[in-house]
């Protein structure tokens, strides 16, 4: 067996007992799962690590998180095949890459460069093409690309940020890791007649999201 052949097979058996047992049913964000090389997004030497049940170091003190919690934000934000996402925190490019699977557009915001440029080649090594990755903080969002039908931020913030909330359409679905520094609650925003909704999905740790409407990197 050829080791792009292993790969796709440890692909299938994440998805299987990882996303899909744990009552991720959307069919084509398990299609998108199984399809995404994710070991293409580790950092070289972790490649035999990245299907595991957890998030790894992509450098520059970041993760890329447990497949499970990219399965369940990606659901949640009901991509449609026309939709326009904003993901703030590229990292690595793993998440981007499952929404240009699942959406129409998809622009990414990562306020270190050199995971930008990473999270670029990254994309490209995997076929993608679609993506916009931009640099900057992504707190104040990117107003050129809004509204957008669907915003996911993939670091923590002590509350959603208000400009991605103006930057999301009617109808719109916002999904984000809100609350203390260490450990937070996941959150879908849904904006109906200009009014924001919200669930909560359950328990997470992220990494922090710094910038004006963020936490600020001081201390660190
Ligand atoms: N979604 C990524 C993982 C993100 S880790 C993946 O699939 O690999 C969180 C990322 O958010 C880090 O890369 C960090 O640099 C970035 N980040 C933190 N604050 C930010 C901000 N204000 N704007 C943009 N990116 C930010």
């Amino acid at each position: 067996m050829t080791e792009t052949d292993r790969f796709t097979k440890e692909r299938e058996r994440m998805v299987e007992f990882q996303i899909r047992t744990r009552g991720i049913r959307g069919e084509r964000v398990l299609a998108a799962m199984r399809k995404v090389p994710r070991h293409l997004f580790v950092p070289e030497g972790l490649e035999q690590s990245s299907y595991e049940d957890r998030p790894l170091p992509i450098g520059e003190e970041q993760t890329i998180s447990q497949p499970y919690i990219v399965a369940v934000m990606t659901e949640n934000l009901e991509l449609r095949p026309e939709s326009r996402v904003l993901e703030i925190g590229a990292g690595s490019g793993y998440q981007a890459a499952l929404l240009a699977e699942l959406a129409g557009s998809v622009t990414s915001v990562e306020r270190i460069e050199s995971l930008a440029d990473r999270a670029r080649e990254n994309l490209a090594r995997a076929g993608i093409t679609s993506v916009r990755i931009v640099i900057g903080d992504g707190t104040e969002g990117y107003p050129p690309g809004a509204p957008y039908d669907a915003i996911i931020i993939t670091a923590a913030s002590p509350a959603v940020p208000q400009p991605l909330i103006d930057q999301l359409a009617e109808g719109g679905r916002l999904v984000a890791p809100i609350g203390p520094r260490d450990c937070q609650d996941l959150v879908k925003l849904v904006k109906r007649e200009g009014r924001v909704a919200t669930t909560s999905l359950g328990g997470v740790c992220f990494v922090p999201l710094i910038g004006v409407f963020g936490w600020s990197g001081e201390g660190l």
